[in-house]
């Protein structure tokens, strides 16, 4: 099939072109790019995919299996295999792994601070590209579009995305917003204890993928000063102009 390069970057790509609409976004932890990301496709009526969480699920489906996530020839063996359901709904979320409904597990402490050490994994990481491009594209067709999140979507897995947005926040405003999710309050103490899930797991997720400084071509929309609508107004912004 015919491909229809629109940057530079993929114009040597074999991958299919995309299906439907599609905004990208990427952020760092605590951007507020998920909660974000499910608005954005809620209002323009789109499929939303949270590419974290297939990186959670597999985590946990290694954990699950006593797989040692130090072994990256492990780690891409389970990958391999997957059994993974991820569902695209923005109202209903929903997440399993061989039957296994996981939405809540995955986000315990306990994968939050160890997902890193399976997303570092190269071989992991194109596996998951493909799969991630093949929901966006089927997500997208049925749905008219999608709105995808995660930490290389707008440099690796969706570079021909006709809306590219990187979505930033300061750090003690991404501090002061996890801090809260966590723990009710943005107290120092609260703020001390988030520090190493958002600080440590960005500096291990930014040895694998760009997502501090905005590639060419991606909007980069500074949420530190706006509420959680306002953020949602300014991607929706990027998203009208685009369609004309
Ligand atoms: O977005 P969330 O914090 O749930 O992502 C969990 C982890 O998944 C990240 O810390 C990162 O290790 C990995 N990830 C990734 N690439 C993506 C999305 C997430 O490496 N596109």
């Amino acid at each position: 099939m015919p491909q229809t390069p629109v940057s530079s970057d993929v114009s040597q790509s074999t991958d299919e072109p995309l299906s439907g609409f599609v905004v990208a976004i990427d952020g760092p932890s605590g951007s507020g790019k998920s909660s974000v990301s499910k608005q954005v496709a809620r209002a323009l009526g789109y499929a939303y995919l949270d590419t974290g969480a297939m990186y959670r699920a597999l985590t946990w489906w290694c954990l699950d299996r006593g797989i040692d996530l130090d072994d990256p020839n492990a780690v891409t063996e389970a990958a391999e295999g997957f059994p993974l359901t991820i569902g695209t709904d923005p109202d209903h979320p929903h997440v399993a792994v061989a039957g296994t409904d996981v939405a809540a597990a995955i986000r315990e402490t306990r994968i939050s601070t160890q997902v890193s050490k399976v997303a570092t994994v190269i071989p992991v990481r194109e596996l998951m590209r493909r799969l991630q491009r093949d929901l966006v594209s089927e997500a997208g067709a049925a749905r008219g579009g999608v709105v995808v999140e995660g930490r290389d979507i707008t440099t690796v897995v969706t570079p021909d995305a006709p809306v590219r947005i990187l979505l930033t926040a300061s750090e003690e405003a991404r501090l002061a917003r996890r801090a809260k999710e966590l723990h009710g309050d943005a107290e120092a103490a609260s703020v001390d204890a988030t520090r190493s899930q958002v600080v440590d797991r960005d500096r291990a997720d930014s040895t694998v993928s760009q997502f501090t400084v905005a590639a060419d071509g991606v909007t980069t929309l500074d949420t530190s000063d706006l509420d959680f609508e306002g953020s949602v107004r300014a991607v929706l912004q990027v998203v009208a102009a685009a369609q004309g």
